[in-house]
C-alpha cells in the first residue's frame, strides 16, 4: 500500500510539472508569436487521432477507448446545448469513463470484452446525441432525476458533478499507483488537462490543453513501449539490450559484475517454477538496491549484471558483498497461490486428515555468487564482462555464495 502511494505521488510530479508548464504557456499565449487560428481548431483533433492510431498499432485498447472519450469531449464542447448538460457530460460522465478504463485491464479491442467496452462508450455517445437533439436542459440548481423526486434528496448539479469528478480523480490516482506502466498516468493527465482547459479563463485554453493532454498520452504510449523493449517483465530491471547500450556510454573507469543464483535449477525442481520466479523477483529487488551507484540489469535467466561507472573492481567488491549478504539473509515466505490446482489441494487435505499438516507458508532462501572485473581486465566492456564471468565461475568453483574479483 505504501508502495502504491509512493508510486502515485512520484507519478504526480512529472504530470504536475507538465500541466503547470502548459498553463503558463496558455496564459501567455498572446505574448507569443500568433499561431494560425486553424491550429486551435484542428490541433486537438489531429493530436487525438495520432494518439488513437498509435494506441491501435501498439495494441493498447485502453488508450484507444480514452481517445474515443476525448473525441467525444471535443464534440460535446462544440455543441450548442445548455451549459448544465455539457457540465454533467464533461465532468461527471467523462471522468467516470476514465476511471472505468483505468480500472480495466488490457483485453484488446476486437475481443468479446473489447467490443463490450466499445459498445458501452458508443451507447453513451448515442444517449448524448439524443439528449442534445431533444434539447434537454438540466435544471442547474437541482438534480431531479424523476418527477416528484424528494427535494431533500435533490442536490445542486454543480455539487454532484464536482463530487463525481473528485471521486473519479481520486480513483484514477489510486489506479495510477497500482499500474506498473505509464499508461494510467497518461490517461489521468489527459483527464486533468481537459478539466483545466475547460475552466482556464483564457483564449484557446481548451484547444491548448486538449492538444497537451493527448500529446502526454502519446508520450506515455511511447514510454510504455520503450519499457517493453528495454525492461524485463518479471523483475522490472532493464535487460540485456539496455546493458549493451550502457556499454556505449561507459567512460575510462568502470567495473562490471556478473551475479548468478546458486543451485537455482535444483531450487526450481524442489519448489516449482512459480516459486522460482518469486525468488528471482526478490533477488532482483535486492540487486537493484546495490549502493555505490551501481546499476542493475537482468542479463538473462537467473543471471544479473551490475555496472559501476567510475569505480574499480576493488571498491565495487564491497558493495557487491553487501548485496550478496542481503540475499543470503533474506528469508522469503512462499505465497501460496489461492487458485492452486485442485488436485494439489486434495492432496493437501488428505495429508491434513492423516495428521501431517502442511504449512501454507514456507520459508525459503537462496544465495548468489558474484564475479567482478574492471577496465584492467580488458579493452572493451565485452571483454571486461567476460572476465567478470570467469571470476563468477571461480566463485562457483570455490563453493558459491561469495564474491570473486578478476
Ligand atoms: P549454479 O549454482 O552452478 O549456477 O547452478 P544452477 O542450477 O543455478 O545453474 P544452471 O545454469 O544449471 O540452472 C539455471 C536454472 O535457472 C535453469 C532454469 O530452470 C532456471 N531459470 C532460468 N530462468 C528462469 C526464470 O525466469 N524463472 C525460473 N523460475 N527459473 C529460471
Ligand atoms: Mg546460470
Ligand atoms: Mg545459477
Amino acid at each position: 500500500m505504501i508502495n502504491v502511494l509512493q508510486r502515485a505521488v512520484g507519478n504526480l510530479v512529472v504530470p504536475a510539472a507538465f500541466l503547470l508548464t502548459v498553463a503558463v504557456v496558455a496564459l501567455n499565449v498572446k505574448r507569443l508569436p500568433p499561431a494560425p487560428q486553424e491550429l486551435w481548431f484542428i490541433g486537438p483533433t489531429v493530436m487525438i487521432t495520432i494518439a488513437g492510431t498509435l494506441s491501435l498499432s501498439y495494441h493498447r485498447s485502453r488508450v484507444f477507448f480514452i481517445c474515443c472519450v476525448l473525441a467525444f469531449c471535443l464534440w460535446i464542447v462544440g455543441q450548442e446545448t445548455s451549459d448544465s448538460l455539457k457540465t454533467v457530460m464533461l465532468f461527471a460522465a467523462v471522468p467516470l469513463n476514465f476511471l472505468l478504463v483505468c480500472y480495466f485491464s488490457e483485453r484488446g479491442i476486437i475481443t468479446t470484452s473489447g467490443l463490450i467496452r466499445l459498445f458501452f462508450i458508443a451507447w453513451q455517445v448515442a444517449l448524448a446525441v439524443y439528449l442534445i437533439e431533444q434539447q434537454v436542459v438540466i435544471d442547474p440548481t437541482l438534480l431531479n432525476p424523476v418527477d416528484n423526486f424528494p427535494t431533500w434528496l435533490a442536490l445542486p448539479v454543480d455539487q454532484v458533478t464536482a463530487f463525481v469528478l473528485a471521486l473519479s480523480l481520486l480513483g484514477c490516482f489510486v489506479f495510477m499507483g497500482l499500474d506498473e506502466t505509464p499508461i494510467n498516468q497518461g490517461m489521468t493527465t489527459a483527464l486533468i488537462s481537459i478539466v483545466i482547459g475547460y475552466f482556464l479563463p483564457t483564449e484557446n485554453a481548451w484547444a491548448i490543453f486538449c492538444i497537451a493532454g493527448s500529446a502526454y498520452l502519446v508520450g506515455s504510449l511511447i514510454r510504455d513501449s520503450y519499457n517493453m523493449a528495454y525492461r524485463d517483465e518479471l523483475t522490472g530491471l532493464p535487460h540485456r539490450r539496455a546493458l549493451n547500450e550502457q556499454f556505449l556510454s561507459l567512460g575510462s573507469q568502470y567495473s562490471l559484475a556478473m551475479l548468478d543464483v546458486d543451485h537455482f535449477k535444483k531450487f526450481n525442481d524442489t519448489h516449482g517454477h512459480d516459486v522460482g520466479d518469486q525468488v528471482l523477483q526478490m533477488v532482483a529487488a535486492k540487486i537493484r538496491q546495490v549502493s555505490g551507484g551501481g546499476k542493475a540489469f537482468r542479463y538473462g535467466g537467473e543471471e544479473f549484471s551490475v555496472v559501476f561507472t567510475r569505480m574499480s573492481a576493488d571498491d565495487a567488491f564491497y558493495y557487491l558483498d553487501e548485496v550478496r549478504k542481503s540475499v543470503q539473509n533474506y528469508e522469503m515466505v512462499i505465497r501460496k497461490d489461492p487458485r492452486q490446482d485442485e488436485a494439489e489441494e486434495k492432496v493437501a487435505k488428505k495429508q491434513r486428515k492423516r495428521g501431517s499438516f502442511r504449512k501454507a507458508n514456507e520459508k525459503v532462501s537462496v544465495t548468489i555468487s558474484i564475479g567482478v572485473a574492471d577496465r584492467r581486465s580488458g579493452g572493451s566492456p565485452d571483454e571486461v564482462l567476460k572476465a567478470a564471468d570467469a571470476a563468477l565461475y571461480r566463485a562457483k568453483k570455490a563453493g558459491r555464495n561469495q564474491v570473486t574479483a578478476a
